[in-house]
């Protein structure tokens, strides 16, 4: 059934007054009807404009002659009273000597949406504190629009943003899905925020980085914590001046493979002593990756004990925090010396483990002692660490990559995401 608001609700002048002034529609638009639909819940208003002289281009403002109307087209808006509100209107194109036909400015809408500017703007404001598939529900939206939404809003925030220095990089890699699926995340580590997102993490995922900033945004890089991974490392020696003297790698990926060692040398440990009815080493795995001074006095003790024995696992465990205190040093030459004490220490160590990732440190040093200098970790990025991951919580119903890297800029690259309109 079909009630139309004119056999119901007789709609008057002061009603199509009021629209105009919810809508914020001004000259030359006014509406011209208002059609209320009683069971489907929906306000209908139809806008009109006054004849001008001349529309101005969208692309240069050249004021123009009106060339004709597009067909009718709608724009879902701001509910009102709960009712599904939508605009109604031909919209003028004009002819540009330049670029020919267009259709000009609309006051309520960005060009190609389907959505008013109001209606975008509350579905962004929405989107960023709820998953896509409760903002679609509550607006009753598909999941095609309200993912079109955000991808505009990202393409906007893009567009807008400036060639502010950034000195201080962070590249980092994601899993996108447990797995091998792998993302670049390239992070200002200044400002907190997400700079380029791109799939895999080749030298190519960090290559389309570089051409995204400006020449003196290159030139004003000083230094770019990352993993010890080599396409990363190639990628910024291509695109950065002195990348070697700025690439830092990241003090808790150092503590990683550290750790990573130490536990090679428990299992391997822990299965010769069980073999021997020794368990001392049962069951303490996360035991030699904690911090103890987070244990509780008891678990404390019971680990000191552990630690202080003559057991191999407690060699490499030392071996891990004697190296990690590179990272306490105020000054390169102390920091230089103490590094080749501790690397001769781990070689003599006779634990396989503990002697391959002192030479890959040994390898990888010069980029490891910057730090002193840049004083940067890729844990500076934590908090945006925790958005990605409230991102890829929430998306459990994203379709596929693309989306989750939109979702990504969306909520962690601090863009100005607002729709623009000519009010
Ligand atoms: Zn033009």
């Amino acid at each position: 059934m079909h009630l139309v608001g004119v056999y119901l609700h007789p709609i008057i002048m002061e009603d199509r007054e009021l629209y105009r002034r919810i809508l914020g529609i001004e000259s030359p638009w006014s509406v011209a009807s208002v059609d209320l639909q009683l069971l489907p819940k929906e306000v209908h208003i139809y806008l009109t404009h006054e004849d001008l002289p001349t529309w101005p281009c969208p692309e240069c403002g050249t004021p123009c002659k009106l060339y004709d109307h597009q067909p009718q087209r709608q724009w879902r808006h701001l509910d009102t009273c709960q009712y599904h509100t939508i605009l109604h209107a031909d919209p003028p194109r004009s002819q540009c000597p330049t670029h020919g036909a267009r259709v000009v400015k609309l006051l309520w809408a960005e060009p190609s949406s389907r959505f008013t500017a109001l209606f975008e703007s509350l579905a962004i404001a929405w989107l960023k504190a709820a998953s896509q598939k409760a903002v679609g529900e509550q607006l009753g939206l598909s999941w095609d629009e309200i993912h079109g939404i955000m991808e505009r809003a990202v393409k906007r925030g893009l567009q807008r943003r400036q060639a502010d220095p950034v000195r201080h990089l962070g590249v980092d890699e994601k899993a996108f899905r447990k797995g091998h699926k792998y993302m670049t995340v390239v992070n200002d580590l200044t400002r907190g925020r997400v700079l380029y997102v791109a799939e895999d993490r080749k030298q190519e995922s960090l290559d389309g980085f570089w051409g995204t900033l400006t020449e003196g945004q290159r030139e004003g890089i000083e230094a770019v914590a990352m993993d010890m991974w080599d396409p990363y490392v190639t990628s910024v020696r291509e695109h950065v001046a002195d990348a070697d003297q700025k690439i830092v790698f990241d003090k808790f990926h150092v503590a990683q493979h550290l750790s990573h060692a130490v536990d090679q040398v428990r299992r391997k440990e822990n299965k010769a002593l069980r073999a021997e009815g020794d368990d001392r080493l049962k069951g303490t795995r996360y035991d030699w990756l904690r911090n103890p001074a987070t244990m509780d006095p008891e678990d404390r003790r019971a680990f000191a004990a552990l630690r202080q024995s003559e057991l191999k696992t407690a060699r490499a465990w030392a071996l891990k925090e004697t190296g990690m205190n590179l990272y306490a040093y105020v000054y390169e030459g102390p920091a230089r010396k103490h590094f080749q004490w501790w690397y001769g220490w781990a070689v003599r160590s006779r634990l396989a483990p503990m002697k391959e990732v002192a030479g890959m440190l040994k390898r990888r040093f010069e980029n490891i002692i910057t730090y002193l200098q840049h004083r940067i970790t890729n844990a500076t990025s934590e908090s945006i660490n925790a958005k990605i991951q409230w991102v890829k919580y929430t998306a459990r119903g994203f379709r596929n990559k693309q989306n989750f890297i939109s979702a990504i800029y969306f909520h962690c690259g601090g863009l100005d995401l607002a729709p623009a309109t000519t009010k």
